[in-house]
């Protein structure tokens, strides 16, 4: 059989590890070296050389992005369907099993994912529920307490605290509040992980199942898991299963939420027969970034050690931007964009990257102005807006009624007269006789212990739900969206807010309708069993920590360092390099591993540029309400000078808007469908907004959403379909 085409464009190192014969594989390199080529290449080997079935191979990685672009790659080198792979994130694997066997992990058939949103509300209200000090025990104390054990695998009565007061009381809080998610049917995030070991731990023959189905596990970034991701592989793989791990101990950049870059180390010594393959050339970036990188990450102390070289160019030299203030900063930074633009490249190959999210504001209001089309990773996110919220919530409970931190979220939303006394009252029912708010409620209305209208109030909200469930059982998912919204009579709770920020409600619940109507059930969720809601309801939850809305080709990307990581850019932007932002303040006064793991965040960073990377620094920045004046980053420092090339500031700080003639930016070489009725830059007029100018295109057809910048009240997203643009 021909099968050079998977071992093509592999060196020598990658192709050892692609075709390695041990039953064991540990690649160790570092950045752009081709370690996420090699798990795609001997996934495809796997198959196709060594005939083990796609149902066999198991490869986690760490985002949803990234999972759909493996399925992607392999499917295009193997020239079948990726179909029957399990590739996916770690969350997004354990969440599927517990599904496909709620029984033997004790959940509810209709279990539903606790995001970290209403993770914190629910802790907030159980802390107040107990009489306790919120100063003294606040719910993102509890949060991450909770969620740091179950990552080690530790359930509340496995916790010694020998009698230590602190430890007892946030076992305490702990205990109560999963009691509270296991009546409600509800999982946290880290409780997908702990429940999928526990699952297999606990149901041996399971296990056997599984052991013998997945016979080869593959995984990406592996220095960023956890102790529980660790385990729940180890179990997996047992003593027959084959595992090949590629990840970069430089490159560690979860500690602060318990990755253990330690794993690494204990791999070798907790499998046997285990080849570890160095790789040792970087294919990524030009020698001048790869060569300033490896300078930066040289300072860290504790290090594994690699070499890394490139047979590339020397290429351009970094540039660095010592701006006035942060408004001189965004503004150089989209005046370079479009100069890139303007020599023929493209949005996409363009990244804006920083440390916090904060950042990512001003950034856009240039883009926006500039007409340039750009996407922000992580940002207001659709999922997380407290309209989206609300009406999932309602879906919520049309799946399951005793979701009780759905009910919480909507009993009395919109406004129906169920006050705080009201909800103590079936509040304290649910606790005295274990039940969930919603039959607690029911039983309050048998026994009459309500005032009369608090009364009527309550019986309305659970006659709504039961109405709702009873009329929408075979609707589809697209008619139950509307109904909910409609019927839930959400839009009300709304009205007494300023006009703008209402419309922009509105809009965004007609969007989440059109989600509904497009969403097509993935293979994978239907062969776990799960029903086109609940696969819709978990998608909402799993991916509302990463991306907005569907990706769009050709735009510039901006994001976080951590969520650049696994990923690489022509044209690369690092903002904000200053001392107390970068490093990030927390780290350079706290002790600890922590400023190194900032100089790992930068190393990620640096290495995601491919020919030309630009770092910038402002003098003068305006953070958290205040104006501070900030020492360049020490990282600079750390770059060799002569890779470096100093720009000088402009001597005007900020050019007027109004003299700012931004050139109108036309796409070439798009592959987006161009049936629009509007070019990118056009004029157009809308009823209520009035006049704007066409920034961007996202989605297609029927659902395809055109962002227009009015000139009164901003950009906006709209549904091209309902928006009833003309041109002007
Ligand atoms: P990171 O540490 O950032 O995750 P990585 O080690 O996973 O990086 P890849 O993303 O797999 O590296 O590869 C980096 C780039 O180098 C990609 O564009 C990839 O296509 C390219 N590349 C890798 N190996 C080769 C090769 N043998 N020949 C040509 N290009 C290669
Ligand atoms: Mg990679």
């Amino acid at each position: 059989m021909d099968v050079s085409h998977i071992l093509d464009e592999l060196n020598e190192a990658q192709r050892q590890a692609v075709t390695s014969e041990s039953q064991h594989t540990l690649v160790l390199a570092g950045a752009g070296s081709g370690k996420t080529r090699v798990l795609i290449h001997r996934l495809a080997w796997l198959i196709q050389v060594q005939h083990v079935s796609p149902m066999s191979v198991l490869a986690v990685t760490f985002t949803n992005k990234a999972a759909g672009e493996m399925r992607a790659r392999a499917q295009n080198l193997l020239q079948v369907s990726a179909r029957p792979m399990w590739i996916g994130t770690f969350h997004g694997i354990a969440h599927r099993l517990l599904r496909m066997h709620w029984q033997e992990a004790g959940l509810q058939e209709n279990f539903q994912i606790l995001d970290a949103d209403d993770q914190h509300r629910v802790l907030r209200r159980l802390i107040k529920e107990e009489g306790m000090d919120e100063n003294q025990w606040p719910a993102r104390q509890a949060q991450w307490y909770i969620n740091a054990r179950k990552d080690e695998g530790q359930r509340p009565d496995a916790i010694e605290h020998m009698g230590h007061p602190m430890t007892a009381t946030w076992v305490h809080i702990y205990q109560l509040y999963q009691d509270y998610c296991n009546r409600a049917g509800l999982v946290d995030f880290a409780d997908l992980l702990l429940r999928a070991h526990e699952l297999w731990l606990h149901n041996p023959s399971l296990l056997d199942h599984y052991r013998n189905r997945m016979t080869h596990l593959l995984v990406d970034e592996f220095q960023d898991t956890n102790a529980i991701q660790y385990a729940w592989i180890r179990l997996l793989a047992g003593d027959s299963g084959s595992v090949l791990v590629v990840g970069d101990d430089d490159q560690s950049i979860y500690g602060w939420r318990g990755a253990q870059v330690e794993n690494v180390q204990h791999f070798s010594r907790d499998y046997s027969a285990v080849q570890t393959i160095k790789l040792e050339q970087n294919y990524r970036s030009t020698a001048t970034i790869l060569d300033a990188a490896n300078a930066v990450i040289a300072n860290n102390e504790d290090r594994m050690g690699k070499k890394l070289w490139t047979a590339g160019d020397k290429g351009q030299p970094i540039t660095l931007y010592a701006a006035f203030n942060e408004q001189d900063e965004a503004r150089y930074v989209i005046e370079q964009i479009e100069q890139w633009l303007s020599r023929g490249r493209r949005a996409e190959e363009v990244a804006i990257v920083y440390r916090t999210t904060a950042q990512s504001r001003l950034f856009e209001e240039y883009l926006l102005r500039a007409s340039v089309a750009y996407r922000v990773y992580g940002g207001q996110r659709f999922f997380e807006r407290a309209e989206i919220r609300d009406a999932l919530a309602y879906l919520r409970l049309v799946q399951n009624p005793n979701d009780d931190a759905a009910i919480e979220r909507v009993i009395n939303t919109p406004t129906r007269g169920i006050g705080q006394k009201t909800l103590s009252t079936l509040r304290l029912q649910a606790r005295e006789s274990s039940l969930p708010l919603w039959q607690a409620a029911q039983h309050c209305i048998q026994q009459n212990v309500l005032p009369p209208r608090a009364l009527g109030a309550v019986h309305g909200f659970i006659e709504l739900i039961s109405g709702m469930r009873e009329r929408m059982a075979d609707w589809t998912l697209g008619k139950q969206m509307q109904a909910v919204i409609e019927d839930s009579k959400l839009v009300t709770q709304y009205e007494k807010e300023p006009r703008e920020k209402m419309e922009s409600r509105v809009e965004n619940l007609s969007e989440l309708v059109n989600a509904a109507d497009a969403f097509v059930l993935p293979f994978e969720d239907e062969e776990a069993g799960m029903t086109e809601l609940q696969s819709f309801l978990s998608h909402a939850a799993l991916e509302a920590g990463e991306t907005q809305g569907e990706a769009w080709d050709d735009c510039v990307q901006l994001m976080t360092l951590h969520s650049a990581k696994g990923l690489e850019f022509p044209l690369l932007f690092i903002a904000g390099m200053e001392d107390g932002l970068f490093p990030h303040q927390r780290s350079v006064t706290e002790a600890g591993d922590r400023l190194e793991e900032e100089r790992r965040l930068c190393y990620v960073g640096m290495t995601r540029a491919r020919e030309q990377l630009c770092l910038s620094y402002a003098e003068s920045r305006r953070m958290y309400g205040s104006q501070s004046h900030n020492r360049p980053s020490r990282f600079l420092q750390e770059i060799p000078s002569e890779l470096m090339q100093e720009v000088r500031p402009r001597m005007q700080v900020q050019r007027p808007w109004a003299s700012h003639k931004a050139p109108v930016y036309k796409k070439s070489n798009s592959n987006i469908k161009q049936d629009w009725p509007f070019q990118l830059g056009a004029s157009v007029r809308h009823r209520k907004f009035g006049d704007g100018t066409v920034i961007s295109f996202e989605g297609s057809g029927e659902h395809t959403r055109v962002q227009v910048n009015f000139h009164r009240t901003g950009a906006k997203w709209l549904v091209l379909a309902y928006a009833n643009l003309s041109a002007v």
